[in-house]
């Protein structure tokens, strides 16, 4: 039983990355229905609330990953919990390579069209073997969702990374879920795919051993500072929880 804890607004498990790939083959083995994986961050607490769809996903995801830096030391914090970090991408990579093992399909619907390409090459590269059942970008206009779920029903993947952002890839699973025939498994990738095409670049390892990853993005993707500027304030409200739970 995967330990879930309540950091402000939002959630995050106690997984391990290994928990995570005993999940999903119990998922594809035994499960009747689309079991959904998202990031859980700092950024998500204050966007999640926000949405109602978003919020109701979020809330009942099947694993809420800790992918940042944020969460683990929330955890810390509030509960005393050591938690290891464990990342969208690299779960999206190990869930890969089980598939090649396991001849799982893979679906990899998101991104532009030449990015969700190149990505898809190098995933093909990277693990022998792995069966991509389909791959579409994220840029399909609305009268084409009914072909693209047909197209993802007939690929008969077991296994969908949608990588169309957040809130946009918990909203496209929360309407077509109940579509999927063969969809065991879905995780939210968000931005990954431009990562695995190589258009963004991941920080170097010394910034990510040192829980370092978004200062290195925030200086080579400067835009992103919009996104980041939430981290003090999620700081605050983190230790000022904590000195609530103290004290009263
Ligand atoms: N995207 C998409 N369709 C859309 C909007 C976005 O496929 O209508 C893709 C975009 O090309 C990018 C990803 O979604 O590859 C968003 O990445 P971001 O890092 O913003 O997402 P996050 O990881 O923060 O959820």
């Amino acid at each position: 039983m995967v330990q879930r804890y309540a950091v402000l607004n939002i959630w995050v498990d106690a997984v391990t990355t290994q928990d995570v790939l005993d999940a999903v083959v119990d998922f594809v083995e035994n499960g009747s229905r689309v079991h959904t994986i998202f990031a859980s961050n700092p950024e998500k607490n204050f966007s999640v609330p926000q949405d109602p769809i978003l919020y109701e996903k979020f809330k009942k995801a099947d694993l809420l990953l800790p992918d940042g830096i944020g969460m683990v030391l929330a955890v810390k914090c509030l509960y005393g919990v050591r938690m290891e970090r464990v990342t969208g991408i690299g779960t999206m990579q190990a869930i890969c390579r089980l598939a090649a093992e396991r001849g799982y399909g893979v679906f990899i619907y998101g991104a532009k069209e030449e990015v969700n390409k190149a990505a898809v090459d190098n995933l093909g590269k990277m693990f022998p073997g792995l069966q991509i059942a389909g791959r579409a970008h994220g840029y399909q206009p609305e009268d084409q969702m009914e072909a693209l779920v047909q197209r993802l029903n007939d690929s008969g993947a077991k296994i969908l990374f949608l990588a169309l952002g957040s809130p946009k890839q918990e909203q496209w699973i929360a309407r077509y879920e109940g579509r999927l025939e063969h969809v065991r498994v879905c995780q939210g990738i968000g931005g990954t795919l431009d990562v695995l095409a190589g258009k963004t670049k991941r920080a170097p390892l010394i910034f990510r051993r040192l829980g370092l990853e978004w200062l290195y993005r925030l200086v080579t993707e400067p835009k992103r500072w919009k996104r980041q500027k939430v981290y003090p304030v999620f700081a605050g409200q983190v230790l000022w929880a904590k000195m609530k739970k103290f004290f009263w």
